[in-house]
């Protein structure tokens, strides 16, 4: 028997995959034996993700995106199309924050946010469902999107919008297009380690920690789990739900 958790033979595009949580979805993914499109707009960071993999005995390449720019999008599904001539995973990843608190949110502000994390994920999945349609992929498709989504963050009304709307983006998606076999899911993560909660002080990350069940915040690995699992054999029959990865931060 296969094992379940194998992605060996399948082309998976990560976006933002050039540092932090996006990194090791593309890490991981490609550790299951999928060969990884790790896109971002930072071409020598991506480029190192893609050789790190390598290293590690797994299949990338660097693809250079800009999520939000429509003509930058068309190109790198041109060249998936030549290079490998299908998708099977698509997992939307990249994304932006510009806090503030809503009096003071400038126009450019919220439209910055809203470009890259809500149209973004719209212009990269419109041409990944064409590309599995057209090659009768039953693909999965797999947006990070956030709890503050689900629950809201003061001083995140942008950033909120935007992940709240991958949700309804998505579960419309999954009712469109499950008659074709593709999967589209939401994996929500909570607080998690990154560059910047790194620069936290111990008395704000234990603050942060006590409002979460599990006691932690959550690793990049956390997430990259969630996302192989949707993203697998073993989730075949789920389709336009949100994953709550959280350590329960949010328990509805
Ligand atoms: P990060 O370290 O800032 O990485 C963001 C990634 O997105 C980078 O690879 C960046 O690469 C890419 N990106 C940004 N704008 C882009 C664009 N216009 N086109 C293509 N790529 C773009 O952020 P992270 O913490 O890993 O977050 C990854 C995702 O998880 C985001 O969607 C975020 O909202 C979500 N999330 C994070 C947390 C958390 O605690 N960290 C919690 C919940 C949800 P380039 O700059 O090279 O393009």
């Amino acid at each position: 028997m296969t094992h379940v958790l194998s992605l060996e033979g399948k082309i998976a595009l990560v976006t933002g995959a050039s540092q932090g949580i996006g990194e090791t979805i593309a890490r991981r993914l490609a550790s299951a034996g999928a060969t990884v499109v790790a896109a971002a707009r930072n071409q020598e960071k991506a480029g190192a993700v893609a050789a790190a993999i390598a290293d590690a005995g797994g299949t990338a390449e660097a693809a250079s995106l800009d999520v939000s720019d429509p003509s930058s999008v068309t190109a790198l599904f041109k060249g998936i199309a030549e290079r490998h001539g299908r998708l099977d995973i698509l997992v939307n990843n990249a994304g932006i924050t510009d806090d503030g608190l809503l009096l003071r949110m400038s126009k450019e502000s919220w439209d910055r946010v809203l470009s890259t994390d809500l149209t973004g994920v719209f212009l990269v999945t419109q041409e990944a469902v064409k590309l599995m349609m057209k090659k009768r992929v039953a693909g999965r498709i797999v947006t990070v999107g956030s709890v503050v989504g689900l629950m809201g963050n003061a001083g995140q009304a942008n950033y909120a919008a935007a992940k709240a709307g991958v949700v309804g983006f998505s579960m419309s998606l999954a009712r469109e297009i499950g008659s074709r076999g593709i999967t589209v899911n939401v994996v929500a993560p909570g607080y998690i380690e990154t560059a910047m909660t790194a620069a936290l002080s111990e008395d704000q990350t234990r603050a942060l920690a006590g409002r979460i069940a599990l006691g932690r915040l959550g690793t990049a690995e956390d997430v990259a789990g969630a996302v192989l699992y949707l993203a697998s054999d073993l989730a075949s029959y789920v389709t336009g739900t949100v994953l709550n990865v959280s350590g329960g931060l949010l328990i509805p």
